[in-house]
């Protein structure tokens, strides 16, 4: 539905080689939601804002649903209002001085061909309907709450029922529990329409709950994508494994490879690693734990197990991270129980689960 090839935008003053989007290619399947994801900076608003004609590209092209609506290089430019897009952004800007249904008929004032009012208003209606709104058509717009303006916002660029949905970061002005019902009230709707959905975001957890496919993007780069339990589990490179809360990570050596994986030495300690290809013993790794998969105990259930001492602990109300003093490694441990009474200084034993340590090439920081 959207292809993006060799997509490059600099942003006039910058310095060349500084291109805010630099050389994406990108599908995005019909129907499909697919989230960028990346940190501040990263480019995703810019290649959401080149998909909306917001922005012109200085190179590549877009297309959408089959019609190329950008290539400079053929001095095609089709602007936002003509492309087949609703756009819902950060700032929702619900317009105060009309009424909720009067929000969500403007974009089909503006459109051409222009629809009748009684049928902008019944659309308008079907579009306020379709995000739980129809019964506040007549309020006044400010009357609304944060979470019903944001969603007053997504009416509003359905209304013209685009082929391509496009959301810039719609969930950050939203505090905490809002940001999630918003959020999976987003996904119902998307789904329910099947519309084809382009998500922004610098929220991991929020990537991995909404989308069927997850960007992941940084300095104007697609780094990888895949679905979110492929890119959550098995990422394949270190930047997306650091930015989607991998925080241990070991530098060691492959001692043996045999058919139940690798076992990588780290000094004194050693672990055996299930999930690792084209690794050869005598290599040097990075392995990379999630805080959740260790077993922490206070007594040496086995003889692999390592010994550390508590430092800190941190509280987060269904788990607790304990930061775990190895030599010259601290490691973060997650554990979901009530509080097993640990302070700083305590003993305490780490199993490391062999089939969630993801093994990287220490020198590519690409997985094995
Ligand atoms: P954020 O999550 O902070 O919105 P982002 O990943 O969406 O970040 P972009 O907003 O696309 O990133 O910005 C990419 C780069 O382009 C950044 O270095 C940014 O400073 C720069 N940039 C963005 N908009 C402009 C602009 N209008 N003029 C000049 N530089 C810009």
């Amino acid at each position: 539905m959207i292809k993006l090839t060799g997509l490059v935008k600099r942003y006039p003053g910058r310095a060349v080689g500084a291109n805010a989007v630099d050389g994406i290619d990108l599908e995005v399947g019909e129907g499909k939601l697919t989230t960028l994801l990346g940190p501040s900076g990263c480019g995703k608003t810019t290649t959401l804002r080149l998909i909306a004609g917001l922005e012109r590209a200085d190179a590549g092209t877009v297309e959408i649903g089959g019609q190329v609506v950008s290539d400079p290089a053929r001095g095609i430019f089709i602007g936002p209002h003509r492309r087949p897009i609703g756009i819902v952004f950060q700032s929702y800007a619900i317009w105060p001085h009309m009424t909720v249904v009067e929000n969500v008929m403007f974009p089909l004032k503006v459109s051409r061909p222009r629809p009748r009012k009684g049928e902008a208003r019944k659309r308008a209606l079907e579009a306020l309907d379709a995000v739980g709104l129809a019964d506040f058509a007549e309020r006044p717009a400010p009357a609304l709450s944060g979470g019903q303006q944001q969603r007053v916002a997504l009416a509003r660029a359905l209304v013209r029922e685009p082929k391509v949905l496009l959301l810039d970061e719609p969930l950050s002005n939203l505090d905490k529990g809002l940001r999630g019902r918003m959020r999976d009230e987003i996904r119902a709707v998307q789904q329910r329409l099947g519309i084809t959905t382009v998500f922004v975001t610098h929220d991991q957890d929020e990537a991995l709950a909404v989308s069927d496919d997850v960007v992941v993007m940084n300095g104007g780069h697609v780094v990888e994508r895949g679905i979110p339990h492929a890119i959550y589990t098995y990422p394949r490179d270190m930047f997306t494994a650091r930015f989607l809360g991998v925080s241990n990570s070991l530098d060691g050596v492959v001692e043996s490879v045999g058919p139940e994986g690798a076992t990588v030495s780290f000094g004194k300690r050693s672990m055996l690693c299930s999930q690792c290809e084209a690794i050869e013993a005598g290599q040097t790794v990075s392995v990379f734990m999630r805080p959740e998969s260790f077993k922490l105990s206070r007594r040496q259930h086995s003889d692999e197990a390592w010994p550390g001492t508590i430092e800190f602990s941190i509280y987060h109300g269904d788990c607790w991270d304990y930061h775990v003093r190895l030599g010259d490694d601290l490691l973060k441990v997650r554990v979901y129980r009530e509080k097993v009474g640990l302070e700083h200084g305590d003993l305490v034993f780490l199993e490391p689960d062999p089939d969630s340590a993801i093994v990287m090439p220490a020198a590519t920081g690409m997985a094995a």
